[in-house]
């Protein structure tokens, strides 16, 4: 049996037993708490999802201490986090040692400028994971990040890390049309590189993106990147962003996964002030936001919000409602869903 049928068989039993437990008022902790830590950055990236918002208070140390005890004993697995920057809060490894120490699995997601030859080991200790931004060759990616020297500091990061034995180490790149002609570069670039998995996924509208529709990838482009998937996937190790949703009866041609969105059955994320919402990429705003750990209790959050995702809330769209991939797919992506962009099936007539 294929990997891809085994994991849809895993996924629809997972839907089946947390929605039976859900009918019956059980339900299971969340397997991956996500904590969106700061809306700080060093760059500038045209297509990040984040709009370096600013927030007055970002949760303090012993807040986040105290949440990470709360997970870990409410039997959550990983600890992850992303941001804006990870590495701009001073007290990121105090944390995370903290989290490891009481036998949470770890990981970051950071732009890299800020890893060095002295802190590579401790990212190395302190996190199972770590993931690295990079979007195409030396001028593409530094004309994309907005910095002259962000190329060659991604680059030296998954060297120190690699050095420092990471456990596993992910490069991601978002594909707009100013990388797309740059993929193969980049393809030559990640095999040099020796990286565990390289994540491709597309822009979402959000954040700088909200305005600029011009990040898109056309039909011809979106089809193009699908066929490179298809014919780089094993070699390169490639994992797609779920953010892209279904794709159509091909699915398996470009993951060994199928598409899942975790939200509120694995998922959810903690935001800079404590606010609790599915994912990072969801907007920080009352659409998503189900609660807030400082005022409620975590696990009440989870257990009692959440309810659109856990609802079926999806086949109330009439194309999800009679498509015939429903049952896996779910509705697809809630973020592309703001601009009615969750169906690649229907933009890119992929059926
Ligand atoms: S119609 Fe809905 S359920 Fe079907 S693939 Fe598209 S987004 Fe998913
Ligand atoms: S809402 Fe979209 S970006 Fe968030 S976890 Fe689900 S598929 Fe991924």
């Amino acid at each position: 049996m294929s990997n891809y049928l085994l994991s849809k068989i895993k996924i629809r039993g997972l839907y089946n037993s947390f929605l039976l437990g859900y009918d019956l008022g059980q339900v299971p902790p969340p397997k991956f708490v996500v904590w969106d830590c700061t809306r700080r950055c060093n760059l500038n990236c045209k297509h990040c999802g984040a709009k370096k918002e600013v927030y007055l208070k970002e949760l303090t140390t012993s807040q986040v201490k105290d949440l990470v005890k709360k997970i870990s004993e409410y039997k959550s697995e990983y600890f992850v986090v992303t941001g804006g920057e990870p590495l701009l809060r001073e007290d990121i490894f105090e944390i995370f040692s903290f989290a490891k120490e009481i036998g949470l699995k770890t990981g970051i997601a950071t732009n890299g400028f800020f890893v060095d030859k002295n802190n590579s080991k401790a990212i190395s200790e302190n996190f199972d994971s770590a993931q690295i931004s990079l979007d195409g060759s030396l001028y593409v990616h530094n004309k994309i990040r907005g910095d002259n020297s962000s190329f060659q500091r991604a680059i030296e990061a998954v060297s120190f890390l690699q050095r420092a034995h990471c456990r596993q180490i992910t490069i991601c790149s978002v594909i707009t049309p100013e990388n797309f002609n740059d993929l193969n570069n980049l393809a030559k670039k990640i095999e040099e590189l020796k990286v565990d998995i390289w994540k491709i996924t597309s822009v979402m509208p959000i954040g700088r993106v909200e305005k600029n529709d011009n990040l898109f990838l056309n039909d011809e482009q979106f089809r193009n990147l699908l066929l490179f998937i298809k014919k780089n996937k094993k070699k390169l190790r490639i994992r797609l962003g779920e953010n892209l949703g279904h794709l159509g009866k091909d699915d398996k041609e470009y993951r060994d996964e199928p598409f899942f969105c975790p939200v509120g059955f694995l998922t959810c994320c903690i935001g800079v002030d404590g606010s609790v919402r599915g994912c990072p990429e969801q907007p920080d705003n009352q659409l998503f936001r189900e609660g807030n750990i400082l005022e409620n209790d975590f696990k009440e959050i989870w257990e009692k919000g959440f309810k659109k995702y856990r609802n079926k809330n999806f086949l109330e769209d009439k194309n999800c409602k009679k498509c015939i991939f429903k049952n896996d797919c779910r509705g697809g992506c809630w973020v592309m869903r703001l601009k009615s962009l969750q169906c690649s099936i229907m933009r890119y007539s992929l059926l």
